[in-house]
């Protein structure tokens, strides 16, 4: 557990993280929540699954920016979560577990003998 007390603040109120003890930006959003961002990390958006993107709109608060494809310009902000090294990574890319799975149950079988069936309903992303 990390130290608490007095942490600089960056512009916003900022937290310790309960599980790394780091500090976390925690920022006001348009849905009248709180989200614990990831101080001074900003990427460009199409680096960032779509539903964890957090952009600033005029006023300071955080929205999500889920427009896809992204603009090429677009950066946006993470949440500390996705970056603690303290915290189990969500499932950022549901294709990539839906894969994962199916691919465990595909080892199952070969490990028992059975024929290995090829891809079945697994959606995947569309190229490009
Ligand atoms: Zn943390």
């Amino acid at each position: 557990m990390g130290a608490n007390g007095d942490v600089p603040r960056l512009g916003g109120e900022q937290f310790t993280c309960p599980f790394c003890g780091l500090p976390q930006d925690r920022v006001p959003t348009l849905d009248h929540d709180w989200v614990l961002l990831e101080p001074g990390v900003d990427v460009l958006a199409h680096l960032v699954p779509a539903e964890y993107r957090w952009i600033v709109v005029s006023d300071g608060r955080v929205t999500v920016y889920a427009v896809c494809p992204p603009d090429a310009a677009q950066r946006c902000r993470i949440e500390h979560r996705l970056a603690c090294s303290e915290q189990q990574l969500p499932d950022l890319w549901p294709w990539l577990t839906a894969l994962r799975v199916e691919n465990g149950r595909r080892a199952e079988r070969r490990a028992a003998g059975e024929p290995v069936p090829v891809w079945a309903e697994i959606e995947l992303p569309d190229a490009g």
